[in-house]
């Protein structure tokens, strides 16, 4: 499995890189973690002539903590899953991060290429969503922001431009009141979400609950938000009826995948499942 002969840059900065991927077009590919685009030139399901290496871009790196949490593009997962600021502030992010691939993966996969990359089975595309996550891109027209809700197309489709890069993601810092889970159930070899659910909650003070947002990865060919299990959470107790209820709407407008893995029919049931345990999580974890 060798794959097919390309040039390789490393560029020094964000600027170096756009101007690289302008100079090389259609030819050029970024290069992040590698571990989704090299198994792709592997088997040579694609044939870049050029490659630009963004993994050591300094201005790439780093997790800045504030009133939210802005993580660089090329951060690994395993920097993210044991990172203290995300620990205390965005706890779910690191719970999905630690629970990615194994602890190569871990140590190579970055937080831009997961979401740019897009795979339906990718975990981390649902906490961005249930989190209201904002992406920051770079490209030859300047810089701008993505929302989580508008980010994901279709499947490996995102809204980034041509000759785009995610510099930045950032997410809330979570407070009192405020919780999420991320619940998956896992390929047993790969890891990758056959579903994976991230929810998160906001309750009033008398327990009921103000806010929801949920996430379903690996059912479907793109992460989505499950609004009628979200409106029909919004103003219930948040307790275990409540909970159950809304989670078996989860999925019911989803377009399905099926494979040698899991049936259509299997991914939908795991959906409302997997939908209830996450949920109930993120209640308990708001209610401290
Ligand atoms: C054995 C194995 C197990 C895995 N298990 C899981 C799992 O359990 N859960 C999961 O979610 N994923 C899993 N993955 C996939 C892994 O998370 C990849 O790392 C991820 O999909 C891509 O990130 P990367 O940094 O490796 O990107 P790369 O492979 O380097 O790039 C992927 C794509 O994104 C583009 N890109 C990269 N960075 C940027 C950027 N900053 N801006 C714009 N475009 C960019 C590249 O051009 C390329 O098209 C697994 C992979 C392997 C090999």
């Amino acid at each position: 499995m060798i794959p097919a002969a390309f040039e390789y840059f490393a560029p020094g900065s964000v600027a170096e890189a756009i101007g690289l991927l302008e100079q090389h077009g259609d030819e050029a590919k970024l290069l992040a973690g590698g571990h989704s685009l090299l198994p792709a030139l592997k088997l040579r399901l694609s044939q870049p002539g050029v490659l630009i290496d963004i993994s050591r871009v300094a201005e790439l790196h780093g997790i800045e903590a504030g009133d939210r949490l802005s993580i660089g593009a090329a951060t690994t997962y395993a920097a993210i899953a044991s990172d203290p600021a995300v620990l205390g502030g965005c706890a779910v992010l690191a719970e999905c991060a630690g629970q990615i691939g194994d602890i190569q993966v871990r140590n190579r996969g970055t937080l831009g290429g997961a979401l740019a990359h897009a795979d339906p089975a990718a975990d981390l595309p649902a906490v961005v969503l249930a989190l209201d996550a904002a992406i920051a891109v770079q490209g030859p027209a300047g810089a701008r922001s993505i929302s989580a809700d508008d980010m994901f197309v279709e499947m490996l489709t995102t809204a980034l431009e041509p000759n785009e890069v995610v510099t930045r993601v950032t997410f809330p810092v979570l407070g009192a009141g405020e919780g999420a889970s991320y619940a998956k159930l896992k390929h047993p070899a790969s890891r990758y979400a056959i579903v994976g659910v991230a929810a998160y909650v906001r309750l009033h003070a008398d327990g009921s609950v103000a806010a929801a947002r949920v996430a379903v990865t690996g059912a479907g060919p793109r992460a989505e938000r499950q609004h009628a299990t979200e409106s029909a959470l919004v103003g219930s107790a948040g307790d275990a009826a409540a909970i159950a209820a809304a989670a078996e709407l989860a999925g019911e407008s989803m377009e399905y995948l099926g494979d040698i893995h899991a049936s259509e029919t299997y991914r939908r049931a795991m959906v409302k499942v997997y939908t209830r345990r996450a949920l109930e999580q993120a209640v308990a974890r708001a209610r401290g």
